[in-house]
């Protein structure tokens, strides 16, 4: 039997408990290791101790351990969900006038790429610059129809119709945001951003302030894992694109800490300040880990140790 067919087992439910509570008891300690992020003044009130895991099957049995009834805001773990959007509604030959699909060892707030005279694109997706560009593919007529397409998106991907914006994270975006600012009118100047800059950064914004928690990134890791599930509900995003959003989350996913996540891991995942992980492993499970406890780049540290050591005993490498 390979390990996600005996993740998938009922018979295997006491000992996968086990194992998880064991796995969050046994990183804890690493969340002294970071601090929270406090460059958005919304986000300082996190507790630096917390730390949990969710983990959702295609047979929709769930798991949980540690602390996860927290609601935490998604930060660029949107990301994920905006580029589904916007390659479900262009294709990918659209999108990719837009935004290049390489990784970057640029932090996820880097102006380099769309600086440079001779690389304007933003590198990909997973950073600010590129998430700036897909946000401006949202459809609408108005700034209203179009912030409704894209909560009505988030909630058909978590399967959650509660879902809400966190007002005072939006309010520290919008007021923190210069940088984003900053890299949206230049990314305008280059032809890369369709519409009104004012209206896109909002909407940026509050992507990044929708209120979620272990279990939200459990179910859209589940979309991004599976196609049946994905199908048995209307069809949120194709096979085609969630593999693309897939590799894209290996390659791009971690920030500037990517390939050596990748390298521990071998998940398919996307992080974000808020202390997220949003994990994958196809064509079975979702998973979504939260531990505010930062890395210089961003990442949860606690929350990358659990999923070291999750992928290492589950043997859930995807290569
Ligand atoms: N709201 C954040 C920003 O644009 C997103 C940061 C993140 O999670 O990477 O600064």
């Amino acid at each position: 039997m390979n390990t996600v067919d005996y993740l998938l087992q009922d018979e295997n439910d006491l000992h996968i408990q086990a194992k998880l509570d064991e796995i969050i008891e046994r990183n804890r300690r690493y969340t002294k290791d970071g601090a929270v992020a406090t460059y958005i003044p919304g986000l300082r009130k996190a507790n630096r101790d917390d730390l949990g895991i969710c983990i959702v099957d295609k047979n929709k049995r769930i798991f949980t351990s540690g602390v996860c009834d927290k609601k935490f805001t998604i930060q660029s773990i949107s990301k994920v969900v905006l580029l589904s959007m916007a390659l479900m509604e262009h294709g990918f030959d659209y999108v990719h006038t837009k935004v290049g699909f390489e990784p970057s060892d640029n932090p996820f707030n880097s102006i380099v790429t769309i600086g440079n005279n001779d690389v304007k694109k933003p590198s990909n997706p997973m950073i600010n610059s590129g998430a700036i560009a897909i946000t401006s593919l949202i459809k609408g007529d108005t700034y209203e129809e179009k912030e409704a397409n894209m909560m009505a998106y988030f909630k058909k991907f978590t399967a959650n119709n509660d879902l809400k914006i966190n007002y005072n994270v939006y309010m520290s975006e919008r007021s923190t945001g210069d940088r984003n600012r900053a890299m949206a009118y230049l990314l305008k100047s280059h032809g890369f951003l369709d519409g009104n800059v004012d209206e896109i950064l909002d909407l940026y914004f509050k992507q990044c302030s929708i209120e979620v928690d272990v279990k939200d990134l459990a179910m859209i890791g589940l979309n991004l894992a599976d196609q049946e599930f994905i199908n048995d509900r209307g069809c949120v995003i194709s096979k085609d694109v969630a593999r693309i959003v897939r590799t894209v989350m290996f390659l791009c996913g971690m920030y500037d800490g990517s390939g050596e996540f990748a390298l521990k891991t071998g998940l398919p995942s996307k992080s974000g300040v808020g202390g997220g992980i949003m994990t994958c492993v196809s064509d079975a499970v979702g998973i979504g880990v939260f531990g505010p406890s930062l890395d210089e780049r961003g990442n949860s540290v606690a929350g990358m140790k659990v999923l070291e050591d999750l992928s290492r005993e589950f043997d859930l490498s995807a290569i």
